[in-house]
C-alpha cells in the first residue's frame, strides 16, 4: 500500500488548531496561521478560565446539570455528559502539557465562580490570563513536535476541490504570493466571528473566514445561530472593546443601574450569576432604554 505522505493541514493556531496538531500524532500535520507568534486568537485573549468539576463536593453530574440549565434546556444531552465529564481530565493533561493553573495556599488549584455555575469550578492560570497561559503551553509543545511544522504569516483564503471533495488549501502569504499546498485532509479551526459585529471583545481576526470557506465549499453548517454575547465589556469607543472578566461578579462584583439599583433583581435566581444570555439580555434592554449599566467591584 502507499505511503500516505500528504499532511494534514490544520488553519488556525489557536487553542483547538494546536489541541487538533498535537493529537494528529504520529501524522504529518501542518499548521497554518495568520500570526508568526500564535497572537490574534481568541483562545490567547480568553481570561476567566476553564470549568471543571474538581472540588470534593462537586460532580461532572453537578455541572451537566448546570450546563443544561444555563442553556435553557436545549442542549445535546449527550454533548454535555462528555464535555463535563471529560473536564477534571482535561486539566490533568494540560497541567502535564505544562500549563501552571494558579494555587492557594494550600497549594490546591484556586477555584472561581462565573455565571450559571452552582459552585466554584474555574480553574484560571495568571489570574485572568488563562487563555495566554494556554496558548503559550500548547504552542511549546506542538513547535517541539517533529511531526508538526509551524507556518506563521500565512492566511488561507481558499479550500482546493477535486470531484467535490476537499484535497487542500491555498495560501497567500504576507507579501501577497499564492500557493496551493495538497492535504490528506484540512481542519477549519479557524474562531469565531465576533469581530463582524459593530462591538466585540473578539479579536478583528474572529472574521469567520474558514466559516465562509466552508460553505463556500460545499459544507454543511450547523448551529450557526448560537452566538455567545459576554454580558461585560468597557463602554469605550471602537470596534473592539475590553472584556471585563465575570470573574469579577463570581467574587461578589454587581450590576447596577445609574441609580444604584441592582440590574438583575428579581430577574433570576442567580442574580448577577445568572447564565450569560439572560444577563447580556438584560443589559442590552437597559442600553436599548437610554440607561446605563455598572459594574460595581468596590466590594
Ligand atoms: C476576550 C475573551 C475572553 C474569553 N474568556 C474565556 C474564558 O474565560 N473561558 C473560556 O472558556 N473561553 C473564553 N473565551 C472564548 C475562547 O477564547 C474561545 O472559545 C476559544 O479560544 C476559541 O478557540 P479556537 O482555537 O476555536 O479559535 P481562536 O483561538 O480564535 O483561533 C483561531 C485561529 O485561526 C486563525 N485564522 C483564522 N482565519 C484564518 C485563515 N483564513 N487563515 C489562517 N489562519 C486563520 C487565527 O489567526 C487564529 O490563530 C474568551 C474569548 C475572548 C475573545
Amino acid at each position: 500500500m502507499r505511503r500516505e505522505r500528504r499532511p494534514i493541514v490544520v488553519v488556525g493556531g489557536g487553542v483547538a488548531g494546536l489541541v487538533t496538531a498535537h493529537a494528529a500524532a504520529p501524522a504529518p500535520v501542518r499548521l497554518l496561521c495568520r500570526a508568526h507568534d500564535g497572537s490574534g486568537s481568541a483562545s490567547a485573549l480568553a481570561q476567566g478560565g476553564i470549568a471543571a468539576a474538581i472540588e470534593p463536593h462537586d460532580s461532572t453530574a453537578a455541572h451537566a446539570g448546570d450546563t443544561i440549565e444555563a442553556g435553557a434546556r436545549h442542549n445535546d444531552a449527550t454533548a454535555v455528559q462528555w464535555l463535563t465529564g471529560e473536564a477534571p481530565g482535561t486539566i490533568a493533561w494540560l497541567q502535564q502539557q505544562g500549563v501552571r493553573f494558579d494555587r492557594g495556599v494550600d497549594d490546591s488549584l484556586q477555584l472561581g465562580r462565573e455565571g450559571g455555575h452552582g459552585a466554584a469550578r474555574i480553574v484560571h492560570a495568571g489570574g485572568d490570563a488563562t487563555g495566554a497561559a494556554l496558548v503559550r503551553a500548547l504552542r511549546a509543545r506542538v513547535q517541539s513536535s517533529a511531526h508538526v511544522q509551524w507556518r506563521g504569516g500565512v492566511d488561507v483564503d481558499a479550500l482546493l476541490l477535486r470531484d467535490g471533495a476537499v484535497v487542500g488549501v491555498r495560501t497567500c502569504d504576507e507579501r501577497g504570493r499564492r500557493q496551493h499546498m495538497e492535504a490528506a485532509a484540512v481542519v477549519l479551526a479557524t474562531g469565531g466571528i465576533g469581530a463582524l459585529f459593530a462591538h466585540t471583545s473578539n479579536p478583528v481576526g474572529a472574521d469567520g473566514a474558514g466559516l465562509a470557506l466552508g460553505l463556500a465549499s460545499g459544507a454543511a453548517s450547523r448551529d450557526l445561530e448560537f452566538m455567545q454575547f459576554h454580558p461585560t465589556a468597557l463602554d469605550v469607543h471602537g470596534h473592539c472593546l475590553p472584556l471585563i472578566t465575570e470573574a469579577l461578579r463570581g467574587a461578589g462584583a454587581r450590576l447596577l443601574d445609574a441609580a444604584g439599583q441592582p440590574l438583575m433583581r428579581g430577574l433570576h435566581p442567580l442574580g448577577d450569576l445568572a447564565p450569560r444570555d439572560v444577563v447580556a439580555r438584560r443589559v442590552w434592554q437597559m442600553q436599548r432604554e437610554g440607561g446605563k449599566v455598572w459594574l460595581d467591584a468596590t466590594a
